[in-house]
């Protein structure tokens, strides 16, 4: 008796060690941002959200796709243009429910060229540009490497550089990561890059030829062996399209100053040229910021702290087109979109302010 108790109770033993040895320790993929995994929640943050988002054309452009899916993990089941227009169709929604209107480049597994991306994001009507791609290793045996990225055009000492597309890549790249749970790349200290740390002095196509404020994000490593067990999940590609979403609305939030012709103020006597802008900002101009360039040379200006009218003063000596650019920030950090405008001088020195 006391003996086939003894044979039960090995046997038991014996079966649970063997079940406890089969099946594989249970790793969390991914975690639920609180703001999301609640429906109520997620509600809740949208409303709050739409109040930056309403009104504003957002143009998403998922990269890859048709004829382009050769970017893919070493056993081919995760394949880059898939992943990168599941994130981008889960953002558009995001986007669409707090009231933003969304032009995307493709909506389906479609050859879309590079520079036909810029040319309808262009023409689109859009304020912003969102690229979004998974990254790969320059090794393809590298497993190992995953972080995300966000990726901005030029560098800040180039004339090409524009500190709003800086600014949106620091909020997005600060979200997509925080949800992920990825880190920012090594190679930076918050993990945006210049786009020249890639290709030096031409940067991603989309970046260049794309002229209203753009990022592209490489959200992580779709051929790293952890991240390409959750890439191909739905719901881990909607909290990414979360994160993407977060960012952006909080650097909408954060505002941005506007810069305003002042119409009365041109003007051409004795070839000195006089022209004057209105910094207008909710939250207030930071004047350390403001920079003015004239035909591409840096100018000097006067700034009146109290009607935040910015004006500049230089010397032209015959008729031409002279591009004037001007950046501001405000207080939150956040600087103007792209200000670049013509100062046409005619063969009478008569002068005007165009596009
Ligand atoms: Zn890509």
């Amino acid at each position: 008796m006391h003996k086939n108790i003894f044979v039960k109770i090995f046997t038991l033993l014996i079966a649970i060690l063997l079940v406890a040895c089969s099946s594989k320790p249970i790793i969390p993929l991914y975690e639920y941002p609180t703001d999301w995994k609640n429906i109520n929640e997620r509600e809740k943050t949208i409303l709050e959200y739409s109040k930056y988002l309403s009104g504003r054309k957002i143009f998403l452009d998922p990269g890859h796709g048709g004829e382009d899916r050769k970017n893919k993990n070493s056993k081919g089941d995760v394949i880059e243009a898939d992943v990168n227009l599941r994130v981008a169709l889960n953002l558009k929604k995001y986007l669409e429910s707090a009231g933003a209107q969304v032009i995307i480049s493709r909506d389906k597994d479609t050859t879309v060229q590079l520079a036909y991306r810029s040319e309808l994001a262009n023409n689109s009507g859009a304020e912003i540009f969102i690229s979004i791609h998974h990254n790969a290793p320059g090794k393809t045996e590298d497993d190992y490497t995953n972080y995300t990225s966000t990726y901005y055009h030029a560098r800040e000492t180039d004339y090409e550089y524009e500190p709003c597309n800086h600014d949106m890549a620091r909020y997005i790249q600060r979200d997509l990561s925080y949800v992920m749970r990825t880190p920012g790349g090594l190679g930076s200290f918050d993990g945006t890059y210049s786009d020249y740390n890639i290709y030096p002095g031409e940067g991603f196509s989309v970046l260049r030829k794309t002229n209203i404020p753009a990022v592209l994000v490489e959200c992580a490593f779709h051929t790293n062996h952890f991240e390409e067990l959750r890439l191909n999940n739905e719901e881990f590609n909607q909290i990414q399209a979360w994160g993407i979403f977060r960012g952006l609305a909080k650097y909408l939030r954060d505002g941005r100053p506007e810069i305003n012709f002042l119409h009365d103020s041109l003007r051409l006597d004795n070839n000195i040229l006089d022209a004057s802008f209105l910094l207008k900002d909710s939250v207030g101009i930071n004047s350390k910021s403001i920079q003015i360039y004239f035909n591409k040379e840096e100018k000097e200006f006067s700034f009146d702290k109290t009607t935040n009218v910015v004006s500049v003063r230089t010397e032209i000596i015959k008729p031409g087109t002279y591009p004037i650019r001007i950046i501001a920030a405000n207080k939150n950090g956040n600087h103007s979109f792209l200000y670049r405008k013509n100062i046409i001088v005619d063969d009478s020195m008569k002068v005007n302010l165009t596009d």
